[in-house]
């Protein structure tokens, strides 16, 4: 593999569609899954395939990404709209439930597929805004001067090219109450030749505040792609924070969350939240209880300084902020 030679384009092109591919670059038996996947494709970069063990099904970064049978079973508690964003979203790329706080669904798409994901049940994987909603999120963000911070979420909006997505920004930049503008994104931990000297030359060149909120939940998915990823991103000025899903199996323990959270700073990352996990359809089989969860970052507050412990949130619909639990 010529990872370098590769656009990131093309290094997202090939990454893996198909399990018995997947199965068979990890040297493990084949596995039938094909029902969970027809459901929710499978979408794994070969940079992070890379990171996982060799014959181990229990790979805590292969769990992330291999649909199981599970996945189909109809579990009480469990629907396809947990945090009641969908309706709202669909018709407008605008959420806006929080004060000073507007987030975008920039496009629908992602660089990996996480079984766990609340988006798996999105009605409109490849949404992207056409032209009236982009002016439409312009003029709703123009004409309300209490919006300070502006969230690019999705999917993933790192997969915008450099052009769209800085057109964004800069039109965003523009306005003048505008302070922060947030990146969501998977993409530095997943597909870190995303991050581009170009890309991030641009970034440097913006007046507001930059933050990027990454999304690691393992410390094995943290390599030196994605070390170089952040420290370009530092150094144009974006400040780095992570938040991550508390995964059933991958790291619901402290020990795991300690190394974590220590890796994340050594690469100038501040852990920012640990989210309990919305409960989509297909996920249930992820869930770490509200109590053990409590147990788990009680232990973590006894093994770190206070400021790599990340907040225990959890989503409610209809609440004015997240939920700090601990
Ligand atoms: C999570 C979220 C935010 C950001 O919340 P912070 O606590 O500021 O990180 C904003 N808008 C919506 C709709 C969200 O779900
Ligand atoms: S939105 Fe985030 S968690 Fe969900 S599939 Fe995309 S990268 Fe994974």
């Amino acid at each position: 593999m010529h990872q370098t030679s590769q656009s990131w384009q093309q290094q997202l092109a090939a990454g893996f569609s198909q399990i018995d591919e997947l199965c068979e670059f990890l040297s493990l038996p084949q596995l039938n899954m094909e029902c969970a996947s027809n459901h929710f494709a499978v979408k794994v970069p070969i940079e992070f395939a890379q990171r996982m063990e060799k014959g181990n099904p229990n790979d805590p970064l292969l769990k992330q990404v291999l649909p199981l049978q599970q996945e189909l079973l109809d579990v009480p508690g469990f629907n396809h709209d947990p945090v009641g964003d969908i309706p709202a979203s669909k018709q407008t790329g605008i959420i806006h439930k929080y004060h000073g706080r507007v987030l975008l669904i920039t496009t629908g798409g992602c660089a990996i597929n996480c079984r766990y994901c609340f988006r798996r049940n999105f009605p409109y994987p490849d949404f992207q805004l056409n032209r009236s909603q982009y002016q439409h999120v312009l003029d709703y963000i123009q004409s309300r001067a209490d919006i300070s911070e502006v969230i690019l979420s999705g999917g993933d909006p790192l997969l915008l090219h450099d052009d769209k997505l800085m057109q964004l920004i800069i039109q965003l930049d523009e306005i003048q109450h505008i302070q922060r503008i947030r990146i969501h994104s998977r993409i530095p931990v997943v597909l870190p030749s995303r991050i581009s000297e170009q890309l991030c030359s641009q970034f440097s060149s913006i007046k507001a505040k930059l933050i990027m909120v990454v999304h690691c939940n393992h410390s094995q998915e943290l390599n030196q792609p994605v070390y170089m990823a952040c420290q370009q991103l530092k150094k144009a000025g974006v400040s780095l924070l992570n938040q991550s899903v508390l995964l059933k199996d991958i790291n619901d323990n402290a020990q795991q969350l300690t190394q974590l959270s220590e890796k994340l700073f050594s690469f100038d990352v501040l852990p920012y939240y640990l989210h309990l996990l919305d409960k989509a359809s297909g996920t249930a089989h992820f869930e770490v209880d509200e109590e053990t969860a409590i147990v788990i970052i009680n232990e973590v507050k006894q093994l770190l300084p206070g400021y790599l412990v990340p907040k225990l949130v959890k989503e409610q619909a209809g609440k004015q902020s997240k939920t700090v639990i601990c």
